[in-house]
C-alpha cells in the first residue's frame, strides 16, 4: 500500500476516552440514530446505561439521502446529548459533517465521520489539527486502502483514530449493506488502530444485528456501534433498524461470552 505510513504501524493503539480504553477489551457504543428531543435521548440513554453500554451515541447533524427528511437538531442536539451523557455518566459520540460546525463539538468525546464523508479531504485535514478521538466510518464503496488513506490524513496530526466498518454497497438488496468482516480481520493484521463494527447500518435488518455482532467480535473487533431507541417505531430516522430495550437486552446477553 503505497503512500501509507502511520496507518500501517502495527503497534496496538489504545485510545483513552474518560475512563474507557478503546483497543483493550471490546466496548459498546449505543444510542439512537438521531437526537430528537430531551425525553427521547434521556430515555434512550437510561436504557443503554442500564444494559451495560460504555458510551452513548446520537446524531445531531444528520446526513440524509432526502433533503425533506429530518436533518437533526444540530447544536441543540449536541447539548441534549451532553446532558444525557452527564446524567448517566456515558462519554458521547456524534457525527460532524462540516468543518464549520467543529466549534460545537468541544464537549463531544468522540467525533464520528460518517460514511459519506470518508473522502472529504478538507474535513479530514481539519481533524488532523485537533487531538480528539475520531471514529472514521468506511465509505459506502470505500476500498480498505482508501479508508486507511483517509485515516492517514487525520494521523498527520491527530493520533487518535478509530476505524468503523459499517457495511459496503454491493449487488445485494435484502440487506441494507453488506457487512464486510473480512475488513475487520484483515485490518487486525495490518494496523494497530482500533477497529469497531456497526452491524446496525451494516445490515439494516434488526433480526440479524445480534448474530453479526457476535461474528464481528469473533473476527476481532474492538467494539460495536449499535442503534438503540426508546421507541423505534416513532424514530425520526432509521426507524426500521433501531433496537428497543428488549432487543438490545437480548443482544447484550448474547455477546457476553465474546467480550
Ligand atoms: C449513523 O451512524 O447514524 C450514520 C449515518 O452512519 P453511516 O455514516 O455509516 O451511514
Ligand atoms: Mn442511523
Amino acid at each position: 500500500m503505497k503512500g501509507l505510513k502511520l496507518a500501517l504501524i502495527k503497534k496496538k493503539k489504545i485510545i483513552k476516552v474518560k475512563n474507557i480504553e478503546i483497543g483493550r477489551k471490546p466496548i459498546i457504543i449505543a444510542g439512537p440514530c438521531s437526537v430528537e428531543n430531551e425525553k427521547q435521548i434521556m430515555e434512550s440513554a437510561k436504557i443503554v446505561k442500564k444494559l451495560g453500554a460504555d458510551m452513548l451515541r446520537g446524531g445531531a447533524f444528520k446526513p440524509r439521502s432526502s433533503p425533506y427528511s429530518f436533518q437533526g437538531l444540530e447544536e441543540k442536539g449536541l447539548k441534549l446529548l451532553r446532558k444525557a451523557g452527564d446524567k448517566y455518566n456515558l462519554p458521547i459520540v456524534s457525527e460532524l459533517m462540516d468543518a464549520k460546525d467543529i466549534k460545537y463539538f468541544d464537549d463531544v468525546d468522540i467525533i464520528q465521520i460518517g460514511a459519506r464523508n470518508m473522502q472529504n479531504f478538507s474535513l479530514l485535514k481539519e481533524l488532523a489539527k485537533i487531538n480528539k478521538p475520531i471514529l472514521l466510518k468506511r465509505g459506502l464503496s470505500g476500498k480498505i486502502e482508501e479508508w486507511l488513506s483517509s485515516a492517514e490524513y487525520i494521523l498527520q496530526g491527530n493520533p487518535n483514530v478509530i476505524l468503523c466498518e459499517r457495511g459496503i454497497r454491493t449487488f445485494e438488496t435484502l440487506t441494507r449493506n453488506t457487512l464486510d468482516l473480512n475488513a475487520v480481520a484483515l485490518l487486525k493484521t495490518i494496523t494497530g488502530l482500533p477497529v469497531i463494527v456497526d452491524p446496525t447500518h451494516g445490515t439494516g435488518v434488526k433480526e440479524i444485528i445480534t448474530p453479526m455482532s457476535k461474528a464481528a467480535l469473533a473476527a476481532g473487533a474492538d467494539g460495536l456501534l449499535i442503534e438503540v431507541h426508546n421507541n423505534p417505531k416513532k424514530a425520526l430516522s432509521d426507524s426500521d433498524q433501531q433496537l428497543n430495550e428488549a432487543e438490545f437486552k437480548e443482544l447484550m446477553d448474547k455477546i457476553k461470552k465474546y467480550k
